[in-house]
This record gives C-alpha cells, structure tokens and sequence, in this order.
C-alpha cells in the first residue's frame, strides 16, 4: 500500500517536505529512512500528528549528527539506544532549512524530530531495560509495543509513501484492538500494560483477548513489582496527560493494576467526577493564563488522594518532594472551609494556597464556567491596594500595623471598590484601632 496521497492530504505542505529531504539525505548516504510507530497510527486514524519518529537502516547516529549540523539543531544522542534527538529553541520560526531544499521551511513549526537506528532488542532480565543491536526495519517493527505502533513508512525517494506493515497493524486499527507482538511481551516490559490500556481508552479500542490474558497473567506473576518506581511513574505521568485520564485510570482498578502501583488513590464516581472536573478547570487555566505555571499532573490526582496517610504515601513511594506532600495537605485543609462571599475573603483564603490547590478546590465546588472562581483567578488575587507602606508611614504609621492598614485598605478596594483617598482613611483607621487597643 502507498501512502504518498494520504501524506499530501493530511499534513501541512511543509512537513511532506521535510520527510522527503530526510529520505533524500539518509538515501545519499547510502541509508533507508522511514517515518515510524505513533506517527503512522495517527496518520492512519486520520488524526495526524507532527511528532515525527524517524528510523534508518544504517548509522542514525552519525545521520543526526549530519541533521543537526545541516539544520543548527541542539543533538542529544543515547548511544547505549542508538537514538537521538534534535531539537530546536523557537518552534515558531523553525530551523530545519537546507541549503539544498529550494523552500526553506520558515513557517514550519517543528521543535523536535526523533531520529534511531533500526534496532532488535534482547531482554535479559524482566522488566530490566533491553541491549540493543542494529537490524532491519522489519526487526525495527517486532520489537515494538503493538501492531497498531509497529508500522512504517518509507520514505527514501524511490520507495516514498510505503506502508510497512509485518504484524499486521493496519488491520487492527480498522478493528480497533490493542494487541501484542509476542506471548513474553509483557514480561519482558511491563510497562506495556500501563501503554496497552492508554491506547485502548484514548483510542476507544478493545486490548485484544489473548493480550488481555497477558496482561492478567503478568500481574499475577507480580512482574510489576520489577520494575523501577522511576518507570512506573513516568507511565502513571503519561496517563495523567491523556484528554480525558479518567478512563484509562478507571480501567487500570479494573484490571487490578491500580492497587498494585498505586493502593493509596481511591477510586469512586465521585472522586473521578471531582478529577474530571479538575481538568476541565486546569484546561480553563492554561488557556486563560498561559504563562502561569502549573504542576498539572500533581493538581489532577489530588482529587483521588483522600487523606494524609495517602498522600504521604503515594509522595513517598514516586519520590515526590516536600512541595507536592504540602499542596496535598493545604487541600485536605482548604475543603473544611466554606466558599465565602466577601472577595475580601476569597482573597485571604485562597491567595496563601498554591494555585493547585485552588484549582483542585474550584473543581470541586463549581463548574468551570463559573464566573466567581474565574473572576479570582483572573482578577481578585492580583488586586493590591492603591496605596503603599510609605503613605502609612507619612502619616506616623509604623511597624506591624503598615500591614495590617495595608489589609484594610485592600478589603476596601475589593468588597466596595473605594478609591486611594478611602483606602488611605481606612487604613489609618485601622492601624490607629490596632494601636491604641495595643497601647
Ligand atoms: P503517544 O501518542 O502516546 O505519544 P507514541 O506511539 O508516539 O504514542 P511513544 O511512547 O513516543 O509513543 O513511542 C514511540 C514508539 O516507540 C511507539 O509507537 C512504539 O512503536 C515504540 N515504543 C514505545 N514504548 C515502547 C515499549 N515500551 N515497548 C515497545 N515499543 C515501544
């Protein structure tokens, strides 16, 4: 089967060049590229992604170090992989111009391109990483995950367009099943499993029946117990990041596996409708405020944390710092108070908190269209008074009561909108108050 026509329909102008000069080089040199796994899935769910993979039978070393020198990219290489990376500072004006390709690709927003030998792999060890050695791209295409993640294309210039496809993986997208490449598949990386339920629930497939099997069998031999917490957590991390990491979580506690990994999060219609809600108000967030930053995959699980136990837990177990076990813990504590009226008050409640807290408090007690909590989020914690600590101090004011005046004067600001002159009376008022009752 022939792709090219696909290609040129589904992607932007720019990244069909792009693959066609990397296929044109790497066939210069003597190799054979090809784009490969989540790229080509994609591609052929007709939901195309510009995370490009590229493989070559040959060097794809000494290729990306070419690249990198060619296209001014920073280069990481993982040598004991055989894989490298190419990355780009400014993904909005992008870098891959070639003095040889008569259109340089200047609106072309590409920030890293993978580039790997085409590699067998050995598992010595369960669940340990694999040595890896140099092969053929149909070996390249055995050692991966899945059918539906071990197709290529071809794109060197006599064969561009070319569907690689030994497991059968097209097949399986059109039925929609998630299934294995070999019986020890699971064994020899169990991280597979944590891969294997995020594809079905992202995809709305089905894990094929004897790969299911695999999995319950794996689980049973305890062979998640070997792998590193590192890895397991980097597949937990990766399913937080999914659109919607509810299912894939709800179907982990019904496989079994969420109790294995994880037996502090605590699953129940409420506390997933609360993480649902989460995200929405996390998307809302990062969209409003893009420049803030935001601990999402953290803020998304505390609603599934349900005690200090558990959190000290789970922190402990993923290595969490002492900042993720404090936000934890300033939630517990943030759900014992009521939403108050005054944006005064919503201001000294919320303002002391990490903004995962108030985003996961948000979540549980409005929609994400609620305009009081989009209102604090974008206005109200920002508001300072009108006047300053010196403007106090002109007026006698010292020590401890600067800030206490200064509180006076905000309140004044938020709950009756009073301008510098009054926020100045109020603030000597109070400050005065407070020191006569002191004195
Ligand atoms: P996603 O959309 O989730 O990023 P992806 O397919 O791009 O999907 P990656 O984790 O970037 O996923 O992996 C790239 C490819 O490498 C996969 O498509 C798969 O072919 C292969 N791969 C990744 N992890 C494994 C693994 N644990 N075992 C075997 N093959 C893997």
């Amino acid at each position: 089967m022939n792709l090219t026509e696909i290609l040129h329909e589904l992607l932007p102008t720019e990244t069909v060049s792009l693959l066609c000069e990397i296929g044109k080089l790497a066939f210069q040199r003597g190799m054979t590229a090809y784009a490969v796994g989540g790229f080509v899935r994609d591609l052929l769910l007709d939901t195309p992604t510009l995370d490009i993979d590229i493989v070559v039978e040959g060097n794809g070393i000494t290729f990306a170090e070419e690249l990198a020198q060619l296209w001014q990219a920073d280069l990481t290489i993982h040598e004991r992989f055989l894989t490298a990376t190419l990355r780009w500072q400014q993904p909005s004006t992008c870098s891959p111009v070639s003095p040889s390709i008569s259109k340089p690709f200047c609106t072309f927003t590409l920030s890293r391109l993978d580039i790997a030998t085409a590699r067998k792999e050995r598992y010595l060890q369960p669940a340990a990483l694999p040595e890896v050695e140099p092969a053929n791209i149909p070996e390249d295409l055995q050692r991966r995950d899945f059918s539906i993640n071990a197709m290529a294309i071809c794109i060197a210039p006599d064969r561009f367009g070319e569907l690689v496809d030994p497991t059968g993986g097209f097949l399986d997208l059109q039925k929609g099943i998630i299934r294995v490449l070999h019986e020890k598949s699971f064994i020899d990386d169990p991280t597979r499993i944590f891969r294997a339920v995020r594809y079905e629930q992202r995809f709305g497939f089905k894990i094929e029946r004897k790969t299911l099997k695999l999995i319950c069998q794996a689980r049973d031999k305890s062979i998640l117990t070997k792998l590193t917490r590192d890895r397991i957590k980097h597949e937990l991390w990766r399913i937080l990041q999914e659109r919607n990491p509810v299912k894939p979580l709800r179907r982990l506690k019904q496989l079994g596996i969420l109790a294995l990994v994880a037996p502090e999060i605590r699953i129940t219609p409420r506390r997933l409708e609360w993480m649902e809600k989460t995200g929405k108000w996390i998307k809302w967030f990062t969209e409003s405020l893009p420049n803030e930053k935001l601990d999402c995959e953290w803020t998304l699980l505390l609603p599934l944390l349900p005690s200090e136990e558990a959190i000290a837990s789970f922190c402990q177990r993923y290595q969490l710092g002492e900042r993720e076990r404090k936000i934890g813990i300033a939630l517990l504590k943030g759900m014992k108070r009521r939403t108050p009226k005054r944006p005064s008050s919503w201001v000294k409640w919320l303002n002391p908190l990490p903004i995962e807290v108030a985003l996961a408090l948000a979540a549980n007690r409005a929609l994400v269209t609620d305009e009081n909590w989009q209102r604090y989020f974008l206005k109200l914690r920002w508001v300072r008074p009108d006047i300053s600590g010196d403007d106090l101090k002109a007026h006698g004011i010292s020590g401890r009561t600067i800030d206490l005046g200064l509180q006076a004067a905000l309140e004044a600001k938020l709950d009756k909108g009073e301008n510098a002159f009054e926020q100045l009376k109020v603030a000597l008022k109070r400050a005065r108050q407070t020191n006569s009752s002191r004195g």
